[in-house]
């Protein structure tokens, strides 16, 4: 029989540790095996995608490509600029593929993808080997055990986890790769047979010449943030060997690790931030959850007798059963999960400034009467750091500009844009989010603003934020402001979350003048507060109580047609 021929797709798993899907392509014994990226045009072209995430992701390649590199001088990360949908049919017939090995990704565009994937393998007689390794259960397993539901809690996925099993102990990285094989790009023009049903925007970026193909050198090279002309601003760097020291030095503090309470953790610190800062890790797998899960379990189980570490939810375990309960409501939801329409769990809200595909559709049909434009406003100034509230101008420029806040810190600026000051939905809300975080993980990022915008996980409306006395919890002197907000660097502490109240001569002395709408940019010049806090809150709470009495869903008919309106 012919030895195996192996493509190993890397796709949410840029690392060599703990890697299961690897492990099942190495165990394949290939004679022929290659690492490849492919350049996928979901993610190039229709995912909104900061330079900050452009740049960890190439950091994360490129680390991964070098480790590639010392395992066997032949080999690296090879980077393919074409949809994969197109490019791996291809790849298949010209080189002489026999299996083609990559993680499971549950995500609602990657699953029609792979399926698709999976079609035209199956057509060029290509065998497909995927393993979980993204999550600490496989999330349709999780669900399976959850009875077929979304979990929408984390004693579910504690109740319905170890039904699927223990979770296993990490993987060693591999001491060796085969070499790979040779690499024709010179294929025919058509689009293969094998894959009838390619999608007309991926054929669009089926053929290319090989230079195109392999790069403008020819060498399959992960790009540069000059060659893609972007650049970054976040000092948050990507890649397997960060990820690795991070946790290194959070398992070393023996203490932090094992009394981790989530909500006692400052969201005003940073340079050194309160909490690990591994997400943008766990979203590239440069870091496996598995690793971080049984490093933290084995620090908490040596802690015993030395005092009482902390639990789920509040614990470091806590946060990672909360990322496999939004990967588990994902995998039961599909696409549905990612939006109010047709979500059977996300409560309807007629938010004042509605999502885009809701405004939309409005518009065109005359049914949609609210008048978003002050909502418009608001959405703007809060999305550009300029609300004339410091403490949520200084969380979004720093979401801005580093690609990364703390969850407190996200819980503040989702609530005031949601349920908590601006009634914008937040489906807006997360899609700057999506933009703008290095760590965008479409389940987390989705489930997190439906909970925080009350229309799914959590119910509480009445329990807001106030961007004055929050953050004066953490922060009295509002050093965190100072930090991004230089405009208020030398204002008196007393004003520094209200700088509306300073008094003329205190503005000047602090070298700050709080006026206008914030429209433009103008040294010296700081915003005033975009709403009275207090009224806004008080209309949103009402809003809300009245939407909760009416009690429609997502996949209410009155909601999809929009007669939610004549009720
Ligand atoms: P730590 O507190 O050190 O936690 C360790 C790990 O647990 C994190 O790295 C993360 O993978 C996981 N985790 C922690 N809290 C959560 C949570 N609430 N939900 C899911 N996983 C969690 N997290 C993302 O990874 N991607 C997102 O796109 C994202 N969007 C969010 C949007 C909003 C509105 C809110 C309120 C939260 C969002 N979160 C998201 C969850 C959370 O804020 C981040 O995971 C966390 O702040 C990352 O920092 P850390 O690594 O220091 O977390």
């Amino acid at each position: 029989m012919a030895k195996p021929r192996v493509i190993y797709w890397f796709r949410t798993d840029l690392r060599l540790h703990d890697s299961p899907a690897l492990k099942a392509a190495l165990d394949l014994h290939p004679e022929a095996f290659w690492p490849i990226w492919t350049w996928d045009p979901h993610y190039v072209y229709r995912a909104r995608v900061g330079p900050n995430r452009w740049q960890f992701l190439l950091d994360s390649q490129r680390d991964l490509s070098e480790s590639l590199t010392k395992l066997n001088q032949k080999s690296k990360l090879f980077l393919i600029r074409e949809s994969p949908q197109t490019l791996l049919p291809k790849l298949f017939k010209a080189w002489k593929v026999t299996h083609l090995v990559f993680e499971k990704d549950t995500d609602a565009y990657a699953r029609d993808r792979d399926a698709e994937i999976m079609r035209a393998a199956k057509a060029a007689g290509v065998e497909v080997v995927i393993r979980s390794g993204r999550t600490l259960w496989d999330s349709d397993l999780l669900v399976e055990q959850h009875h077929g539901k979304a979990t929408m809690s984390i004693s579910q996925v504690q109740a319905a986890g170890p039904k699927v099993g223990a979770i296993p102990r990490p993987l060693a990285a591999p001491t060796k790769i085969p070499d790979p094989g040779e690499m024709p790009l010179e294929f025919e023009q058509d689009v293969p047979e094998q894959a009838p049903d390619l999608n007309a925007q991926a054929r669009e970026h089926g053929d290319r010449s090989y230079a195109q193909l392999a790069g403008p050198h020819g060498d399959f090279a992960v790009p540069s943030m000059e060659e893609l002309g972007f650049t970054a601003t976040s000092l948050h760097r990507g890649g397997e060997t960060i990820a690795r020291k991070l946790l290194d030095d959070v398992i070393a503090n023996e203490e932090y690790t094992a009394l981790f309470e989530k909500p006692k953790t400052a969201p005003t610190d940073f340079e050194p931030q309160a909490t690990t800062l591994l997400s943008p890790h766990l979203h590239f797998g440069t870091l496996s959850v598995r690793e971080f899960y049984w490093r933290v379990q084995d620090v908490v189980d040596n802690y015993r007798g030395k005092g009482k570490a902390s639990q789920p939810p509040v614990s470091l375990t806590g946060q990672l059963l909360f990322r496999d309960m939004y990967f588990g409501a994902q995998a039961a939801l599909g696409h549905a999960f990612g939006q109010t329409m047709y979500n059977s769990h996300c409560r309807f809200i007629p938010w004042h400034l509605p999502s885009k595909v809701d405004h939309e559709r409005k518009q065109v049909t005359g049914e949609y009467h609210i008048d978003s434009d002050e909502a418009h406003v608001w959405f703007q100034r809060w999305k550009w750091g300029r609300t004339g509230f410091p403490w949520i101008d200084a969380l979004m420029r720093q979401l801005r500009q580093e690609g990364w806040i703390h969850h407190l810190g996200r819980h503040a600026v989702a609530c005031f844009l949601t349920r908590g000051g601006c009634y914008v939905s937040w489906e807006r809300g997360a899609e700057v989010f999506e933009e703008w975080l290095i760590d965008h993980e479409t389940a987390c990022n989705a489930g997190n603003w439906q909970w925080l915008s009350c229309t799914a996980f959590f119910a509480q409306f009445y329990r807001c934020y106030s961007p004055v006395a929050f953050p004066q919890k953490w922060d009295k002197d509002g050093v965190f402001v100072r930090r991004y907000v230089p405009e208020l660097a030398a204002l008196d502490s007393k004003y520094i979350y209200e700088p509306w109240k300073a008094p003329i001569q205190d503005q000047r002395k602090a070298g700050v003048r709080i006026s206008g709408a914030g429209e433009k940019e103008e040294e010296g010049v700081y915003p005033k507060p975009m709403f009275d806090f207090a009224e806004r809150r008080a209309i949103c709470l009402d809003g809300m109580k009245k939407a909760y009495h009416v009690g429609l869903y997502g996949d209410d008919p009155k909601v999809v047609d929009g007669s939610w309106r004549q009720l």
